[in-house]
């Protein structure tokens, strides 16, 4: 019987044995914090096995994410013969919501006339859809929201972009074209494009540059909220050595707020005409002299040829209005623009004109009138240009320009600060 007094159901020893092991538990606990707390950690009988932590961790993720919610944008790519609500669809937004989006977005955005390679930014939370952002224009952005005050859970409105602007500075060194080695340098081709254009006052591109030429250019750089570029902006400051020769200029926005861009004498660079009627950056140093025998402006070649590839774009080489433009044996498909103060200037061999290029046609400096060709009297793809100035040939490498304006008294002395800065921070 006393045997029977003292045996106990297994029940009640189990009962019992949890207890006795919680209650020593919560005394090494106890001592952990009260008696070893710089110890506490490396105390081994508190050690969690493996098991153990695997599962704290997943019973503690859903209250870990809860905090940190997962923020995603997605750059989403308009295609060809697509459109908003497919693109949606297309990225797991459910129908409902991708008509919404459709109905807030459309008095903002002609949806009719988006182009394929259009992007939106998609935002989702948690991977659930929340927003859209279409940048409308440099200067405009529309976004869709969720919103639950409206009846189908979105709104949409329009905002201005907060651009910032900074200036990007790039140098290189001519290997084999300008062309190159300003895309090589990070340049982008809008830049390039004004460089070549400003050069074209004072450079004749096919003689004056030269394989070992270096560069400097200083251009805005315009980013967005987001820190992504929005566009390359204008040029600065630059400067080109070639042959020992400097050339330089640099933007001044002068006292009465007119800008323009000005040499070291304080001279704005605009001539009536251009020095190199063409596109220069596909000129290759050397090539029209290895191509054609007559390059030089002589009594038997009143005029010059400046080589280059078939559909080079030809620029007007000063304002003025075309006086012809028709096939001729010799010229080919060629035009002859009159200009002010007496100078016309005619280019020949053009493989085609311009859209709506044809006599009596104002054409501004720099506008593309026609392509690089070689129709008429031609070895080679070539521009044949020629300058007049009353009616006698002139050798349009010496035609020299009126003086234009020059900055004076506070704006010359505010100017030669800016572009003496400029030139120290010039490689
Ligand atoms: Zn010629």
């Amino acid at each position: 019987m006393a045997i029977m007094k003292f045996k106990r159901n297994p029940r009640e020893i189990k009962i019992h044995s949890i207890l006795i092991v919680i209650i020593s538990l919560g005394f090494i606990f106890l001592a952990n914090y009260l008696i070893m707390p710089s110890i506490g950690n490396q105390n081994p009988v508190l050690q969690i096995p493996h098991e153990k932590i695997k599962e704290i961790d997943i019973v503690e993720m859903p209250f870990v994410s809860s905090h940190q919610n997962k923020l995603t944008t997605v750059k989403a790519e308009l295609l060809r013969g697509s459109n908003l609500n497919d693109l949606l669809l297309s990225y797991g937004i459910d129908r409902d919501t991708a008509s919404s989006v459709v109905y807030e977005i459309s008095p903002y955005v002609n949806l009719r006339g988006l182009k394929a390679g259009e992007i939106f930014d998609l935002n989702f939370v948690n991977e659930e859809f929340t927003s859209l952002s279409l940048n409308k224009s440099n200067n405009l952005i529309v976004e869709v929201v969720r919103d639950a005050y409206t009846e189908n859970g979105f709104r949409a409105f329009e905002k201005e972009r907060e651009l910032s602007t900074y200036i990007k500075q790039v140098s290189g060194k001519i290997e084999d074209s300008l062309y190159n080695a300003a895309l090589d340098a990070g340049m982008s081709a809008n830049v390039l494009m004004d460089l070549i254009m400003l050069l074209s006052f004072d450079v004749d591109f096919q003689r004056d540059i030269q394989v070992g030429d270096t560069f400097n250019v200083a251009f805005e750089t315009i980013f967005d909220e987001k820190g992504e570029l929005v566009e390359d902006g204008k040029i600065i400051a630059a400067q080109m050595l070639t042959d020992g020769r400097e050339i330089e200029f640099f933007y001044y926005k002068d006292l009465h707020g007119k800008s323009d861009y000005f040499n070291t004498d304080g001279q704005t660079i605009r001539k009536t005409l251009l020095k190199t009627p063409i596109n220069g950056a596909y000129i290759t140093s050397g090539y029209g002299m290895r191509r054609s025998p007559i390059t030089g402006f002589t009594r038997k070649h009143q005029g010059i040829d400046f080589g280059a590839p078939r559909g080079t774009p030809i620029y007007a080489s000063g304002d003025g209005v075309i006086e012809s433009a028709y096939y001729s044996q010799v010229y080919g498909n060629f035009i002859e623009v009159r200009h002010v103060n007496g100078f016309r200037t005619l280019y020949g061999h053009m493989t085609n004109y311009a859209r709506g290029m044809r006599k009596g046609v104002r054409v501004r400096q720099g506008q593309i009138i026609g392509y690089v060709g070689s129709t008429g009297m031609s070895t080679g793809p070539h521009l044949h240009y020629e300058v007049s100035y009353w009616g006698t040939k002139v050798n349009p490498s010496s035609v020299k320009s009126p003086p234009g304006r020059t900055l004076e008294g506070e704006d010359r002395v505010l100017f030669e600060n800016l572009y003496k800065s400029y030139i120290a921070s010039f490689l």
